[in-house]
């Protein structure tokens, strides 16, 4: 019998806001324990919640760009549950009224595309931290109150592969408008998981196992891929299937028992009385609507079509908004896409990589490059000129392309004369080279390329000196141009 697995997730992230949801403690990491905290957020006898406006901004933003309906009426709910690091023995969260429901995203896993359910979205506050020493434990209380959506998908992922597939583009699209971060290393993304499954064309769901907290998009994968292996195990060995809730270390990659459950939890939600349902405007809608930006998978096909960009550098450009903006500032102000799709690819990334730093941070701009750029496509420099123009550039802030051409005299040569001569100077000392050539081996012309570039200290034009070069020996230069094509793909 073959078997299909159906997986949902809840993916929690945290709300990028100055203070938490419910006080005026700052919404930040300390290392410092239990420095970030107030009466509210402790939990204290007599204290009452305030909602903070940005977080439900946000929410609704957040709600937004999921293709959800956002509701003109909602409250918030106690759901009660007992933890050494929940300190008012309740969370406050989002029950039968969340702030968004229905929506969708559209997923792209190995080029086909799957729609993604997402059956709501709602807001809540995290819970405290336990920090686990030898031989004691200490509650960490600074992320208590720390605001947090709650994005709940539909079970329609299929696989393990879609599940990933599905958290990354949920962190995209939540980097693109701007709510979260989404540091996995510092959990602002977090994702719990249940997974089962049943026989091909059987429609009812199976009984479903639980995921818990697992903080990466390889983590997700891999665990995923273990629960599914349990489960069809126990099918193969005629067992019944336990709802078992399961923990996964991301350092020695293994799945861990937490513990088997015969019922769903039951909260005991109701209405939290310290604060007040809250109604929508449309208008208040609308006006959120109006601050979300084009998100990724509208801006990766307007790049293929606006651009004549491939796919393939489309996608990789439009990772992060502030790469597509780049990139895209770059290109109007030079009027070259696909150079500047290759600068930002190859050379701009590959700094940020090294430098560890994000594209803001970077010392050059977008002017500066389509510059650079501009001096390349004029055949002002040379390809190799351009590059090390470009690492003097990432090493002195704000230093302009042109200058630097300028003032040490880089600019290519193209005068014929100066490369007739260069190459006179060649044959002259390289007999060998000049036999091979003139019976036809035309590769050795790369030999002269060589000798006439180090001439002129690699400002020479290339295209020129293969002309000169095929004009002296006789052969048809577009032997040249196509080696270098076939080298360059
Ligand atoms: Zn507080």
């Amino acid at each position: 019998m073959e078997f299909e697995t159906v997986i949902g997730l809840e993916v929690h992230i945290q709300l990028l806001t100055k203070t938490k949801i419910f006080c005026a403690c700052k919404n930040s990491f300390s290392h410092d324990k239990n420095t970030h905290v107030c009466p509210i957020c402790l939990g204290q006898p007599g204290v009452l919640p305030v909602l903070n406006k940005e977080v439900l901004n946000k929410s609704i933003k957040g709600g937004l760009a999921l293709n959800c309906k956002i509701a003109n009426f909602t409250k918030f709910d106690r759901k009660h549950y007992y933890y050494p690091d929940l300190p008012k023995n309740y969370q406050i969260s989002q029950f039968d009224l969340p702030i968004a429901e229905n929506g969708f995203v559209e997923i792209n896993v190995d080029g086909k595309i799957k729609k993604i359910g997402v059956t709501r979205a709602h807001m809540e506050e995290d819970a405290g931290k336990l920090v686990h020493g030898v031989k004691s434990s200490v509650v960490d209380l600074n992320r208590t109150g720390t605001p947090l959506l709650e994005i709940v998908s539909e079970p329609d992922l299929r696989s393990p592969e879609d599940a990933r597939a599905y958290m990354m583009l949920i962190r995209q699209i939540m980097r693109y408008i701007g709510i979260s971060d989404c540091e996995m290393q510092e959990g602002s993304l977090r994702c719990d998981a249940n997974i089962s499954i049943r026989p091909i064309g059987e429609t009812k769901l199976g009984v479903k196992n639980e995921i818990k907290n697992m903080n990466s998009f390889k983590g997700v994968e891999n665990a995923l891929n273990l629960v599914r292996e349990e489960l069809l195990l126990a099918t193969k060995e005629g067992q019944e299937i336990k709802q078992v809730t399961w923990g996964y270390s991301l350092d020695d990659q293994k799945i861990f028992k937490m513990r088997t459950k015969e019922n769903d939890n039951d909260y005991r939600y109701f209405p939290e009385p310290d604060l007040r349902p809250i109604r929508i405007s449309d208008e208040w809608i609308d006006e959120i609507a109006k601050t979300i930006p084009e998100l990724p998978s509208a801006k990766c096909e307007r790049f293929i079509s606006e651009y004549g960009l491939s796919s393939y550098d489309a996608n990789i450009l439009t990772q992060e908004i502030e790469i597509a903006n780049y990139f895209e500032a770059t290109c109007k102000s030079c009027g070259k896409a696909k150079e500047s799709a290759n600068w930002v690819i190859n050379e701009v990334l590959r700094e940020l990589n090294e430098q560890k730093i994000t594209i803001n941070e970077f010392s050059v701009t977008e002017e500066m490059l389509a510059e650079l750029i501009g001096l390349l496509s004029k055949n002002t420099i040379n390809n190799n000129t351009a590059k090390s123009i470009f690492a003097r550039m990432v090493k002195e802030n704000g230093v302009s392309p042109a200058k630097i051409v300028e003032e040490e005299g880089l600019s290519q040569v193209s005068d014929t004369s100066v490369i007739e001569k260069a190459l006179d100077d060649a044959i002259a000392s390289n007999a060998k080279a000049v036999s091979d050539i003139e019976s036809g081996k035309y590769a050795t012309a790369g030999f002269f390329v060589g000798k006439i570039m180090q001439a002129l200290k690699g400002k020479g034009d290339p295209a020129v000196i293969g002309k000169i070069i095929a004009e002296r020996f006789n052969f048809d230069p577009s032997l040249l141009v196509k080696k270098k094509k076939d080298k360059n793909n």
